[in-house]
């Protein structure tokens, strides 16, 4: 167990119970109620007559402060069993009752200092309902307050009514690590909003591979887009109802607006290792080479990594137009 390494100022309070015994899930955040220095804050916790303290404090001037390691339970919220799980933290406060509202640079370093807490303690997201019934049920709320504990105002109204704000920004910002890449919004000259034409009479309940009910074709428009799967388009149907498009689909069965007047062309294949598959795709099975020569493409499609894909006339299949030169 650790401090954070934002602390630039500790005092270490003789004033808490020595090491918790409950794993960190759960963050408290005090009101000092008065606009205290984190040394002033460190020296009313330092004689033992006082019979109080927090793991942090920060000051208006946005310093933060260590007066009981993280590892040991401090004595802040009123309650031993709060006390044991929560990391307990005294914000200054630049104004009085009944708000006790706190300076911009001490709110920043709360939201720096919580958000540190939650990423050196594995707490993946910070919770708040305002709730307080649902203490000690960490997996609905992990923040808790003071005045639920005992006749106080702490942590003031102002930061009271900032605890949603604060579970979200803080959530916010845990997730910008573990953000997803952003999802394939193109693919060929292909878009998610696209209005197409459906052609197909299959749609599929994922991207992946596996088998789809039937419906029937029509106009429909690109929702999402799955790069590298076999049904890579997920379509709705503009108009009609439950039999129409509503799933994912095969790039083979897409035609752009384009497509509709799309005028067959030739095209020169000059390697001799380009594949023939039956469909616009490397997925697809595998007919073979294809021979050098002029061919006839009588229709075009978007596949996988955002490659072209063109229909032979002959009935063949499919190859990649990456690899022919129109002629
Ligand atoms: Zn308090």
């Amino acid at each position: 167990m650790s401090n954070s390494p934002l602390v630039s100022y500790t005092r270490l309070s003789p004033n808490h119970s020595g090491k918790r015994t409950h794993a960190i899930d759960t963050i408290s955040i005090h009101c000092m109620a008065g606009n205290l220095s984190v040394e002033t804050c460190g020296a009313v916790f330092a004689p033992t007559s006082r019979q109080a303290s927090s793991n942090y404090g920060i000051g208006s001037d946005g310093r933060i402060a260590l007066y009981v390691d993280e590892a040991n339970r401090s004595w802040c919220t009123s309650s031993a069993a709060n006390d044991h799980r929560a990391v307990t933290i005294e914000v200054a406060n630049s104004g009085g009752a009944p708000d006790w509202p706190v300076s911009a640079k001490a709110y920043a370093a709360l939201l720096d200092l919580v958000t540190d807490i939650c990423k050196r303690n594995g707490i993946k997201r910070l919770l708040w309902e305002g709730d307080k019934s649902l203490i000690g049920q960490v997996g609905r709320q992990n923040l808790t307050v003071h005045r639920w504990f005992a006749a106080k105002a702490c942590p003031g109204d102002y930061l009271y009514e900032l605890h949603g704000a604060i579970a979200k920004e803080v959530n916010r910002r845990l997730g910008e690590t573990a953000e997803p890449a952003a999802p394939t919004t193109q693919l060929g000259s292909l878009k998610v909003g696209d209005v197409v034409e459906f052609i197909g009479s299959r749609h599929y309940a994922s991207a992946g591979a596996g088998t789809g009910p039937s419906c029937k074709p029509g106009k429909a428009k690109i929702t999402a887009i799955a790069d590298g799967k076999p049904h890579p388009f997920h379509l709705r149907a503009v108009t009609g109802g439950g039999s129409t498009v509503y799933g994912w689909v095969d790039a083979a069965n897409i035609k752009t607006s384009d497509a509709t007047t799309f005028r067959p062309y030739l095209v020169k294949v000059e390697i001799s290792d380009l594949h023939i598959r039956t469909g616009p795709g490397t997925g697809y099975n595998d007919e073979g080479y294809i021979k050098p020569g002029v061919y006839t493409i009588t229709e075009e499609a978007a596949g996988p990594g955002a490659s072209k894909w063109g229909k032979l006339k002959s009935g063949a299949g499919w190859i990649s137009l990456d690899y022919a030169k129109k002629v």
